[in-house]
């Protein structure tokens, strides 16, 4: 079994419905979930012109291969509706592997960890509850999110799982 961080994030319609049937179907499709984050409200990053996003973090026990929990983000992705028409656009659901404790990859379809999960609050203040002791590259996550604090929104939302 790995270890694996997922992160969640929802802009479109229902977002908390978005999120809640995304833990329920990926459960379903045989995914161990070890922790769930809070839900944060987030302003989006990247393509700043679109509404506020939920995201949380989930950490998982997967035993495959990395790429066979991507087809299942993927499959879930797909199922509650999404679309991919510009890149950051909004989006009901997206699932992206952050880190897993033991594997790195870097195919045309899957780099782990992901590119931009050391730039982006949105996934580091949720993953900072689940593994307060995180480090990557030499630094420690509460130093990163001190660092990026005050340049990207977050906060945390009125409503939990
Ligand atoms: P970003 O990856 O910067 O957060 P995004 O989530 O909007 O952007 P998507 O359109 O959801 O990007 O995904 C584009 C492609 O990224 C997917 O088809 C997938 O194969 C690939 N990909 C590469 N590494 C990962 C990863 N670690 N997690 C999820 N998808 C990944
Ligand atoms: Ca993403
Ligand atoms: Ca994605």
């Amino acid at each position: 079994m790995s270890l694996y961080y997922i992160s969640v994030g929802s802009n479109m319609g229902d977002r908390f419905r978005y999120l809640v049937n995304a833990v329920f179907d990926l459960k379903k499709r045989g995914i161990q979930m070890q922790g769930l984050s809070s839900i944060y409200e987030t302003e989006p990053w990247g393509k700043t012109d679109q509404t506020p996003f939920l995201n949380a973090v989930l950490a998982v026990e997967w035993m495959g291969e990395a790429e066979e929990l991507l087809d299942i983000l993927q499959a879930t992705e797909i199922r509650f509706g999404r679309v991919r028409h510009e890149k950051w656009g909004p989006r009901t659901l997206d699932l992206d592997l952050i880190y897993s404790d033991d594997k790195s990859c870097c195919t045309d379809r899957l780099t782990l960890p992901h590119p931009y999960f050391w730039e982006r609050l949105f996934v580091l203040v949720p993953l900072e509850e689940l593994s307060p002791d995180f480090f990557w590259e030499g630094q420690s996550i509460h130093n990163r999110i001190t660092f990026l604090e005050g340049g990207q929104t977050i906060t945390k939302w009125s409503h939990q799982w």
